[in-house]
Order: C-alpha cells, then sequence, then structure tokens
C-alpha cells in the first residue's frame, strides 16, 4: 500500500532522561479552573462543569523555538499551564505547556456563541515543555509561573486548581476514549496578557522542565 502523498511525521515530544520521544494523539485544553483567571476574564466563579476544547497535534512548538507571530490577532495572549501527558496505564507525565490564544478572535467567538478553534487552535498555538516521568515528579506544592522578557506575569499554585487533575481525566473519560498519547493542558491562573514579536516567554512549574519560546 502507498499514500498519494508522503502523510505528515508524526508529532512528539521529548522525555526527560531519556532518547525515546512521546508520541502526541490529540490535545484536550480545560477552560476556567483558576478562580482568579474566572474573575479577569469577567466569569463567574460558581463551580460549575470544566470547559473543554482541543487543539490539533500540530500545533505543537517545542522549547526553544522561534515563533512567528500569528496572524488575524491584535491580542495574542499567554497562558502557563500544567501539562498532563496519558500514557498507555493512566498518567505518563507532567510538563509546563502555554496555551496561545487570539484573544481578540475569542471575544468575538463568545460574542456570537461561535466556536473557539480560530482563537486556540491555531499554528505553533502550544508551546510545550519536555515531559517528566511521572515517577520523577512530586507537584504538592508546586508553583507555576509565566515571565515575559524576565518580567513575572502569572505567578500561582497548581493546588489553587477548581478541578484537580483526577477531576479532570475523569470527566474527560465520561466522553472521550483518552489513550496513550494525549495531553491535557489544565487551565491558565490569572495574570494572562499579550505577548508581541520579540518576546520570549517563558513558563516554568517547580520540578518540571522549563517551556521557553520567543516570537518573531
Ligand atoms: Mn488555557
Amino acid at each position: 500500500m502507498t499514500y498519494v502523498f508522503n502523510p505528515a511525521k508524526p508529532v512528539s515530544l521529548p522525555v526527560t532522561g531519556t532518547d525515546q520521544r512521546f508520541p502526541v494523539r490529540r490535545i484536550y485544553c480545560v477552560g476556567k479552573n483558576y478562580a482568579k483567571h474566572v474573575i479577569e476574564m469577567g466569569g463567574d466563579i460558581e463551580r460549575s462543569d470544566p470547559v473543554f476544547f482541543t487543539k490539533a497535534a500540530q500545533t505543537i512548538v517545542e522549547s526553544h523555538s522561534e515563533i512567528p507571530y500569528p496572524p488575524n490577532t491584535e491580542n495574542l495572549h499567554y497562558e502557563v499551564e500544567l501539562v498532563v501527558a496519558m500514557g498507555l496505564d493512566g498518567i505518563f507525565g507532567y510538563a509546563a505547556g502555554i496555551d496561545m490564544t487570539r484573544r481578540d478572535l475569542q471575544a468575538d467567538a463568545k460574542k456570537k456563541g461561535g466556536p473557539w478553534d480560530r482563537a486556540k487552535n491555531f499554528d505553533h498555538s502550544a508551546p510545550c515543555s519536555a515531559i517528566t516521568p511521572v515517577a520523577n515528579v512530586e507537584l504538592q506544592g508546586a508553583k507555576i509561573t509565566l515571565r515575559k522578557n524576565g518580567t513575572v506575569m502569572q505567578s500561582s499554585k497548581l493546588d489553587k486548581m477548581i478541578w484537580s487533575v483526577g477531576e479532570i481525566i475523569e470527566r474527560l473519560a465520561v466522553d472521550m476514549d483518552l489513550q496513550a498519547g494525549d495531553l491535557i493542558f489544565t487551565g491558565t491562573p490569572e495574570g494572562v496578557g499579550p505577548a508581541a514579536a520579540g518576546d520570549e516567554l517563558i513558563g516554568e512549574i517547580d520540578g518540571l522542565e522549563t517551556i521557553r519560546v520567543r516570537y518573531i
């Protein structure tokens, strides 16, 4: 059997401590998972069902990449997030990711009741660090921060998440057949804001690899 053209290479991420790579399948994202971020977005902090959306695997960008500023936006926002990487038997590991968002297109979609794809699921919209295998991770009390050009813009703790990692997986599994290779971006704390061409973004979570990208 041959293809009519060569299929795209599988998307993958490095895994710390090994030369083997993690093949990315689907990317799920959780919205509204830190109360202070819900408030800054003008939302209602009543605990209600988590909001889920998706990005294509092809939106992944590895650390130390240069990213072209995306088209059709004048308000590209960073959202630093804990990323859960699913393996063959539960959680494989964790990473730090940035859920890049065309905030102006998202506001327009919210107003019109339309889908978020153009706001969230665009090229290079999912920078993600190397994955640390779960056996080497202790997230208790871990801080999560995003720095833009060296200045701390987002700073919180993972225990501020409204929906825990376990609860997120439980809820997703009701609707979806979660499989090895799936990534889950678990929501961002307060302090989201714009990135411009020339800006360097660094997302850090205690105990995990760092995600560092620059817009050009
Ligand atoms: Mn997000």
